[in-house]
C-alpha cells in the first residue's frame, strides 16, 4: 500500500475536552490508555496534572497496511456548528490527536492520512447507497480540492486586500485561510468530516481505493475542486464567493445532459436524494428552489442580530446590485429605516438574512403587503461540482471521469 500522506484536521473546540483512548497512545514519554479529560487553564491545556501549550497523542502501535485502525473518541462534539441543524455526539477517529490552545479554549486537531480522511469524508457526506460512480468523482474531487488548499496555504496574501470595510460598505468571505493552526476543520465550512463515526459505507472505502491519488489538474497544476449541494440549474464562479479570479475549469455550467432535458440536481426522487443527503440534511427539501418571508421588523432584527448592525427597526428594501452567472447575488444594498449599507459576498449575504444560513444568495427580492419574500434557488455557494446533479448522474450511469468533466470544464485526471 503507498504511504499516506498525514494532515492536520481541527475537530473543535472547547473549554474542556473529552477523550478516550481505546488503544495504547504516548505522548512526551508517557502512555496512556482510557478515559482523560484536558481543561484549558490560564492560556494553557491542564491534563495528567500539568499545563502545557500543547499535547500530541500518537498511537504507540505501528501503522498497519491499507485503512488505519480507531485510536480514540471525542465525546461533546458539535457538529453542523452555526447552520440550520445542529447537534452533539461522540465521535471515533484514527490516527493521533493534538490538543492545541485557541483563545480560552481548547482545540482538538486529528492528524491523520489523507485516503483515511477521505474515506471518513465520503461516507459522511453521502450514504452507503450513492452510486459508485458518484462516490469516486467525489473522492477524487475531495482529494483535489485538499491538496489545492494546503499548497495554497500560506500563499495567501495577508491582511486581505481585497476585504472592503466602510462606513456603508462591507465586503468580505470566509476561506480556508481562517484556519491557522491546522490544514482544515471538521465542519462544512471546510468538508464535514466525523472521523470514523459514520463508516458504515464499503462504497466509499471502494471509491477511495478505487481512486487512491488521483486528482483533478489543469495544466499540471491542481485544480481548486470546489463543490455544493445544489447549484439551482447553473454553477457559479469562483469570485461570486471569494477572491476576485476566476479558473477556466470553474467556468459556468448549465447542469443538464448536453442533448438537453430537465437540470441534473432537479429532482424529487428520494431514492437519489437519499443518497447523497444524511437524515439531517433530508429535513430541508426545498433546495432547488425556496422561499422565505420576512416581516421588516423582524428582519431588521434579525440582520442587526446577525451582522451587529443596527438598520433601523425595519428593512426598506433589499436590492441585488451584482450577481454571478448563477444568479447567486455577491452586492446586495439593505435599505433600512436609519443606515443603508452594501454588503458581499455570497457567504456573509446568506448568514446576514437568516438565523442560520440563508440557502443560498441566488433570490428575487418581491414584496407582500409588510413582508419581503425571497424566491431563491441552489443551496450552497454553487461554485464547482453540483452534488445533488452529480448524484443524478451517478444513478443514470455516467462514469465518474464523464462527472468529473461535465462539472471541470477541461480539467485532467492525474495521478499524484
Ligand atoms: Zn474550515
Ligand atoms: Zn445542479
Amino acid at each position: 500500500m503507498k504511504p499516506q500522506r498525514q494532515i492536520s484536521v481541527g475537530i473543535f473546540s472547547a473549554p474542556a475536552v473529552r477523550m478516550h483512548f481505546l488503544q495504547a497512545v504516548t505522548c512526551a514519554g508517557c502512555r496512556y490508555e482510557g478515559r482523560y479529560e484536558a481543561r484549558w487553564q490560564a492560556g494553557k491545556i491542564l491534563f495528567d496534572g500539568q499545563l502545557r501549550d500543547e499535547w500530541v497523542f500518537t498511537p504507540v502501535a505501528t501503522p498497519t497496511e491499507g485503512f488505519s485502525p480507531a485510536v480514540f473518541d471525542l465525546s461533546d462534539v458539535v457538529i453542523g456548528v452555526d447552520f440550520h441543524w445542529q447537534r452533539k455526539e461522540v465521535q471515533r477517529f484514527a490516527g493521533a490527536l493534538k490538543l492545541i490552545v485557541e483563545g480560552e479554549r481548547i482545540t482538538a486537531v486529528n492528524l491523520i492520512g489523507i485516503e483515511d480522511y477521505l474515506r471518513s469524508v465520503i461516507s459522511s457526506e453521502m450514504k452507503a447507497t450513492a452510486s459508485p460512480e458518484f462516490l469516486k468523482a467525489h473522492a477524487v474531487i475531495s482529494r483535489s480540492w485538499l491538496l489545492a488548499q494546503i499548497e495554497r496555504r500560506g500563499k495567501v496574501p495577508v491582511g486581505r486586500p481585497e476585504f472592503v470595510e466602510t462606513e456603508d460598505t462591507l465586503i468580505r468571505w470566509a476561506d480556508r485561510e481562517d484556519h491557522l493552526h491546522f490544514d482544515v476543520c471538521a465542519d462544512d465550512h471546510c468538508q464535514r468530516y466525523q472521523g470514523l463515526s459514520r463508516l458504515r459505507a464499503t462504497r466509499a472505502d471502494e471509491a477511495v481505493l478505487a481512486t487512491w491519488g488521483q486528482v483533478l489538474t489543469l495544466d499540471g497544476a491542481l485544480c481548486d475542486t470546489r463543490f455544493s449541494k445544489c447549484c439551482g440549474g447553473m454553477t457559479e464562479r469562483f469570485s461570486t464567493c471569494w477572491e476576485n479570479r476566476d479558473y477556466p475549469y470553474l467556468a459556468p455550467v448549465a447542469d443538464r445532459p448536453a442533448d438537453g432535458g430537465p437540470d441534473f440536481c432537479d429532482t424529487a426522487d428520494e431514492a437519489v436524494l437519499s443518497q447523497v443527503l444524511n437524515d439531517y440534511d433530508l429535513e430541508t427539501k426545498d433546495f432547488y428552489r425556496w422561499r422565505v418571508a420576512y416581516d421588516r421588523h423582524a428582519l431588521a432584527e434579525l440582520i442587526r442580530r446577525r451582522s451587529g448592525i443596527d438598520f433601523g427597526d425595519e428593512i426598506r428594501a433589499l436590492e441585488p446590485l451584482e450577481r454571478g452567472a448563477s444568479g447567486r447575488i455577491w452586492l446586495l444594498r439593505i435599505v433600512g429605516s436609519q443606515r443603508t449599507m452594501t454588503v458581499g459576498k455570497e457567504l456573509t449575504i446568506r448568514r446576514w438574512l437568516s438565523e442560520s444560513h440563508l440557502k443560498s444568495s441566488a433570490f428575487e427580492v418581491s414584496q407582500e403587503g409588510d413582508r419581503l419574500v425571497l424566491t431563491g434557488r441552489g443551496w450552497g455557494h454553487g461554485v464547482g461540482l453540483c452534488q445533488i446533479g452529480a448524484a443524478v448522474m451517478g444513478h443514470r450511469g455516467y462514469p465518474y471521469t464523464a462527472i468529473l468533466a461535465h462539472y471541470f470544464p477541461g480539467s485532467e485526471l492525474s495521478v499524484q
